[in-house]
């Protein structure tokens, strides 16, 4: 995992539970928490802070990671706005996490390990997406797609079958946005227009 994961981490647990608990969790995971964003670091590293910061804090590792996911992604954009200069819009972003993202993302760090979003357009509002890593974080990856939500300020269902913690290969994530107050209005007076 990159260092920037790892920084983003201290970054949630700083200001949704304070310096003292991110220091805390730190010292008992025997760590100096010292983190270079470009650095690659042990996936156990990360997922021992997460077992830590749960235990600690009782709050469950599945809602902690997906809490996590969702606090991420506006740490990416930040970081790498240029990303999303041609993004037009929320499914727009899921469509191009692995054309796009994960692509400009090697380019700054090749050995990064990214998870692979197979992308399905269903119609205009509706988006299946196969998550696939040997990580099996298809939690944070529910919670990137809260984060790109709320960026987008877009409302949506989704519906996660298969899952590989359930048995599945790979993970399916069904995504269906609901039309806004904007869209209704809109297609209303369209309907009366005709
Ligand atoms: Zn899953």
């Amino acid at each position: 995992m990159k260092g920037i994961v790892m920084n983003l981490l201290a970054e949630m647990v700083e200001s949704q539970l304070g310096m003292k608990e991110w220091n805390r969790v730190i010292e008992s995971a025997g760590l100096d928490g010292v983190y270079t964003s470009s650095e690659l670091y042990e996936d156990t590293e990360l997922f021992g802070l997460v077992a830590i910061i749960s235990e600690r804090n009782g709050i469950p590792a599945d809602d902690l990671v997906f809490a996590f996911g969702k606090f991420m992604l506006p740490g990416f954009i930040a970081r790498y706005p240029y990303l999303l200069a041609d993004v037009d819009g929320f499914l727009a972003f899921l469509e191009s996490i692995d054309s796009v993202i994960h692509v400009e993302v090697k380019k700054l760090h090749p050995d990064a390990t990214t998870p692979v979003f197979h992308h399905i357009r269903l119609s205009e509002n509706e988006l299946q997406l196969q998550y696939n890593s040997e990580r099996r974080l298809c939690r944070l990856a529910e919670g990137l797609v809260a984060g790109a939500a709320e960026h987008y300020n877009a409302h949506y269902s989704l519906t996660h079958e298969p899952c590989m913690h359930r048995g599945g290969d790979h993970c399916g994530f069904l995504i269906k946005v609901e039309p806004s107050a904007k869209d209704l209005a809109h297609s209303a007076t369209g309907a009366i227009d005709e």
